[in-house]
């Protein structure tokens, strides 16, 4: 490894999705100097990839809307609270909620586009657990796609804003007296360097990848609990990982997979399973509409009943399917579907971490000088169960918040950071690993399952991780080691972690 001479900015934010843009645009905005790190390839327009979990979003953005009478910030508080499962922190949560719809304008300033009606009006859908409609959209189902546009535009233009693509996160750097002063990285030449700023924000976002299948792209691979956790930083929530009940059911394929979005069943589509029988009914008052894990485990139930591999998703009635859902259609074309004469087969599959580094209502985490936002921290919002469609609206508040408290501490000390011990780490293989936490840490688990998979991460072989991939083979292992330390530690079900051998809370 070759050190090269330290850059220094107000702030530095690691990632450079809807979290970590909002806030990078946000502080230069107020006149910060901002190094955004970004191990993807970085935004292009002709770019179907690129490389955050932010692009692609589909159903869109909840958020409540001031001239909505069926709708306030109190319904929806109350809606989060249900899904959450009795762990939601209710104060915070009907304030970022609060905070939606400033959020959501600032991003319409800065040039994205939603869905609207002929009276001008945004359009709306539903999606399991809200009871109003009350998500927001763009491009049909390509919201996300928007977000990521119009925010990354703006930053890339933006004079105070440098953007380093392809650049790794190794490890917070902390200063003699425990302070993170930033981030030392590495680029794919073996070089390192060491980004120095009075703030730090880990906006890195999920882990999905620590399963076969996930919807979550490639470079979801828990760094930024990772790289947190190593410098100290509480994390609190693990076990809470979400199961997307309709993600593409491909028979042996592993890694990122389509997500069917939820607003299908918003507009009515119907989980039924091979012999044709509806999937939830009986499970739950709002049926296909329940929260995810509900829906999941009737999912997952029906599949054991009938043997097959996956249920499906009937879509057929849907009008106007490919204008309104291009991202599906294009996404179920790539094994010859067509939704509006087939059914599309679906599985439950990895898809949202609910827990991460603990912040305070600020983005701070226990480390001065470090902030976390988007889906790798744990705001209190999600508890036990994200409600869909509260992540996007998250990232964009609390990437403003952590930009605001950046701005605050704008002029402190230079800092400088102390010596960096070259370490080993636990790095297991990682198609080991997946295989491993699919059988016993994903939707249901046990104490016996859960016990063996311990061992297996404890055992892992330890080396100084050298490649991108052995840093991120090395995330998912600190990763995966504490959503299974904290599924064992919690013997009850709730939520989604659903113990076969406890009871329900
Ligand atoms: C298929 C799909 C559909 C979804 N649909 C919705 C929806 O409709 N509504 C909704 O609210 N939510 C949805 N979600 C969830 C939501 O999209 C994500 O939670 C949110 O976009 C996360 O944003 P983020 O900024 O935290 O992270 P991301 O958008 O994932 O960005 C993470 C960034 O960090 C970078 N990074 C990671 N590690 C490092 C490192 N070590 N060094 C440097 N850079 C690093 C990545 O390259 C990337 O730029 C969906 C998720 C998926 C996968």
């Amino acid at each position: 490894m070759v050190a090269d001479a330290a850059l220094r900015a107000d702030l530095v934010v690691v990632g450079a999705g809807v979290a970590g843009l909002t806030a990078a645009v946000r502080a230069a905005e107020a006149g910060m100097s901002v190094v955004v790190l970004n191990k993807g390839r970085g935004w292009r327009p002709d770019d179907l990839d690129p490389g955050t979990a932010t692009y692609f979003a589909q159903g869109g953005i909840a958020v409540v809307e001031p001239d909505n009478d069926e709708d306030s910030v109190a319904l929806h508080t109350r809606d989060t609270v249900v899904a959450g499962a009795g762990l939601t922190d209710e104060v915070a949560t009907a304030s970022i909620l609060g905070d939606g719809f400033a959020a959501v304008s600032t991003l319409i300033d800065w040039g994205a586009r939603f869905d609207r009606g002929s009276d001008g009006r945004f359009l709306r859908t539903r999606e399991g657990g809200h009871s109003v409609r009350r998500v927001i959209h763009a491009g049909g189902d390509a919201t996300g796609a928007q977000v990521q546009r119009s925010l990354a535009t703006r930053a890339l233009s933006h004079a105070r804003i440098r953007v380093i693509d392809e650049s790794h996160a190794q490890q917070v750097l902390l200063s003699a007296d425990g302070t993170a002063v930033g981030v030392r990285i590495g680029s794919g030449d073996g070089h390192t360097s060491d980004i120095l700023a009075p703030t730090t924000v880990l906006a890195t976002g999920g882990a999905g990848h620590m399963y076969r299948a996930t919807t979550n792209p490639l470079g979801s691979t828990g760094d930024g609990i990772a790289l947190a956790y190593s410098a100290g930083a509480a994390v609190a929530d693990m076990e809470f990982i979400q199961f997307h009940p309709t993600m593409l059911y491909r028979s042996g394929v592993r890694g990122r997979r389509t997500l069917i979005t939820e607003a299908l069943r918003g507009e009515g589509a119907i989980l039924v399973d091979v012999d044709g029988h509806s999937v939830t009914d009986g499970v739950h008052p709002l049926g296909d509409l329940a929260p995810r894990d509900v829906v999941a485990h009737a999912v997952t139930t029906a599949m054991a009943r009938t043997g097959a591999e996956h249920v499906y998703l009937d879509a057929r009635h849907i009008s106007d399917f490919a204008r309104r859902f291009p991202t599906v259609t294009a996404g179920v074309a790539v094994i010859g579907v067509d939704p509006s004469t087939d059914l599309i087969p679906v599985v439950p599959g990895a898809h949202y971490l609910c827990g991460g580094i603990v912040t305070d209502a600020a983005g701070a985490t226990s480390i001065p000088g470090l902030y976390a936002a988007g889906e790798v921290a744990r705001t209190g919002l999600h508890g036990a169960n994200r409600l869909a469609s509260n992540s996007l609206l998250e990232g964009l508040v609390m990437g403003r918040r952590v930009a605001d408290a950046a701005i605050g501490r704008k002029g402190g000390a230079a800092p400088s950071n102390g010596p960096v011990a070259a370490t080993e780490l636990p790095i297991a293989p990682r198609g080991d690993l997946q295989n491993q936490m699919s059988d016993h840490a994903a939707l249901s688990r046990d104490h016996i399952g859960l016990s063996s998979l311990a061992e297996y991460l404890q055992s892992a072989p330890r080396r100084r991780p050298r490649t991108a991939t052995d840093h991120e083979d090395a995330a998912l292992t600190v990763t995966a080691l504490l959503v299974v330390h904290a599924a064992l530690a919690r013997k009850e079900s709730r939520g989604c972690h659903h113990r076969t051998d406890e009871p329900g809370a």
